[in-house]
């Protein structure tokens, strides 16, 4: 494979301190040749945009505040997201959603800064990146009635079933899938889900460190091994598995999706 594109990727993380740069080795010689780095915090979305700005063409960056750091939105947040936004390599705004799960923010607090990263995303007509768990229901609630003037939204990490998939379809929202469906014990129903999603709008992630495919066990590599970038065709084995097509074909259509949806410019708002 050599033109793959991994929509995921948390290079900022501290994991990733001590070998970074040959982490972004091995993607390449894997043939993932474009990563998303994804900014989760004020301060993690400015690391998000200094890892893309030295490495251009192969990192793009998001900005964006995660529901699990909800709480510390404030009155200033939009404003120095949008900072942080400006520069060019910045292609979406997220990742940000809600985390009924996990609640590491109260539910307030992640609907109040998930609906300000709304009014940015359509303000600066940037696609969103968005995360769920176990909020399907809130979340659709939420991107319903605005849907019309966003563009591109992504929801990364789907891990949902049928009737959730079906209705963000039905908005018109792009799919990432993750190692999550390489998961013998939880992800299984993602094999028989993931045909669904229409040509242009699967993405396939990493979400690295997190996320190691649990097929790549037998290879040898550890019990709970640190995930990365240069494991995301284990991801795109099990969707060509699941779907019929072959690796080639999977990497090639997930990739011009990811590229089409990842620039500057591609998020003009749709017309109600
Ligand atoms: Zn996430």
């Amino acid at each position: 494979l050599d033109e793959l594109f991994d929509i995921a990727v948390n290079l900022g993380n501290p994991q990733f301190d001590a070998d970074r740069e040959q982490v972004l080795e091995r993607a390449r010689a894997a043939g993932v040749v474009q990563m998303l780095v994804l900014g989760t915090s004020l301060a993690g979305s400015a690391t998000a945009v200094e890892l893309a700005r030295r490495h251009p063409g192969t990192l793009l960056a998001t900005a964006g505040v995660h529901p699990h750091d909800a709480a510390t939105w404030d009155a200033q947040s939009a404003r120095r997201l949008a900072e942080l936004a400006a520069a060019p390599e910045v292609v979406a705004i997220g990742e940000c959603g809600l985390d009924f799960e996990r609640n590491y923010s109260s539910p307030s607090d992640q609907l109040r800064a998930f609906r300000g990263q709304l009014d940015l995303a359509r303000e600066l007509r940037l696609p969103l990146f968005l995360h769920e768990r176990g909020a399907s229901r809130e979340l659709l609630a939420e991107l319903r009635p605005r849907r019309p003037e966003l563009g591109p939204v992504v929801v990364h990490c789907f891990t949902g079933d049928a009737a959730t998939l079906d209705a963000y379809l039905e908005l018109e929202l792009h799919i990432g899938i993750t190692g999550w469906i390489c998961d013998e014990r939880r992800g299984t129903h993602l094999r028989e889900l993931v045909g669904r999603v229409p040509q242009g709008r699967l993405l396939v992630e990493t979400d690295a460190p997190y996320l190691f495919p649990r097929t790549l066990r037998a290879t040898g590599a550890g019990r709970r091994a640190r995930n990365e970038p240069a494991y995301l065709p284990a991801v795109v084995a099990e969707i060509a598995a699941a779907t019929g097509e072959s690796t080639e074909q999977v990497a090639a259509r997930t990739a011009a999706a990811a590229r089409r949806l990842f620039r500057r410019g591609a998020a003009l708002p749709q017309q109600p």
